[in-house]
């Protein structure tokens, strides 16, 4: 199918993507791997396509103050290249190589994986589990919104119409950092079935700050906090059971709610594994 009739504009600011999304249904383009798709299928129709890759800024990586910023325009590729990212966002650069192929990590990005929030994808798992921020610019100014408060419900964020992502941030890592991620997947580089992204910080032999995100689990990234509770006490085995109250999957194409559960706790166990046991 083609997609129906829409008017087009490449924005050279952000401030001018804002004023471009003042058009009725009006929609940002990014990669365009998500919404070329959707628009092909006639799943969304916008008026006004406002192309966000003109503008410059938007593509950088950088350490600042304790945080490691990710513009909204850096491609998937892009960042699992980044020195930066492997080094200070561990969980980033572990969950980058799942996301599709590497045509679509050339041209999809960042900022458009985190404003689409596909409950199956990586890395709104990420941004949750690593307690980070988005921020957004918008009529009003800008703002930051944590990622605890950012994934509202099914491809629904805090971000209106009328707002563009410009940046993700995360905690950098430092030497009590742990971070631990898997996913099941029918083929590599499918959307997940499930999946977890973990971070904690090692206390000891132990962990403390247990954030476990688990995706593929329901309409957002959904985080698992009775089992959060038992992993920080070291009891690997209490938190798997507790998945039993922290998730609720509902059986989707993929997989019934009770194989998506089963799956989660086999998955914490081996992210149990890296949190508790890290690599050198
Ligand atoms: C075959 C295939 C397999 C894929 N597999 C995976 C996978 O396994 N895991 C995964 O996570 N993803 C997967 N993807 C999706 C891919 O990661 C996309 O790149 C991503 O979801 C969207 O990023 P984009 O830059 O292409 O955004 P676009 O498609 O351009 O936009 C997506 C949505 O986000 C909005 N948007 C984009 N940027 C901004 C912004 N800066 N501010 C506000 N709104 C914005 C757009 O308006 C649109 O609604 C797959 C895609 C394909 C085609």
């Amino acid at each position: 199918m083609k997609p129906a009739p829409f008017a087009y504009a490449r924005a050279r600011s952000v401030a001018q993507a804002i004023e471009l999304l003042a058009h009725e249904e009006a929609r940002l383009l990014a990669g365009g791997q998500s919404l070329i798709a959707t628009l092909n299928m006639r799943l969304s129709a916008p008026r006004l396509l406002v192309d966000l890759n003109g503008i410059g800024g938007l593509d950088g990586i950088a350490r600042k103050d304790g945080w490691i910023e990710i513009g909204a325009l850096v491609r998937h590729a892009q960042a699992e290249r980044s020195a930066e990212v492997a080094r200070h966002a561990p969980l980033i650069a572990a969950a980058l190589p799942h996301i599709g192929h590497p045509a679509i990590r050339n041209r999809g990005t960042i900022g458009g994986s985190i404003a689409f929030a596909d409950p199956a994808a990586e890395l709104p798992a990420c941004l949750l589990a690593l307690g980070g921020e988005v921020a957004i610019a918008g009529p009003q100014g800008s703002r930051s919104v944590k990622a605890d408060d950012f994934f509202k419900d099914l491809f629904e964020t805090a971000l209106t119409p009328h707002d563009v992502l410009t940046a993700i941030r995360v905690p950098a890592a430092d030497a009590t950092a742990r971070t631990g991620f898997a996913e099941f997947a029918r083929r590599h580089g499918d959307y997940a079935m499930v999946g977890l992204a973990a971070a904690a910080r090692a206390d000891g032999k132990g962990l403390r700050d247990v954030r476990l995100a688990f995706f593929g689990v329901g309409a957002t990234p959904v985080r698992a906090r009775g089992a959060e509770t038992a992993l920080g006490g070291g009891d690997v085995a209490a938190a798997v059971k507790a998945l039993e109250q922290d998730l609720n999957p509902p059986d989707d194409v993929q997989a019934t709610g009770a194989v998506k559960k089963h799956l989660a706790g086999v998955l914490l166990r081996r992210v149990s594994r890296q949190l508790l046991e890290p690599r050198s």
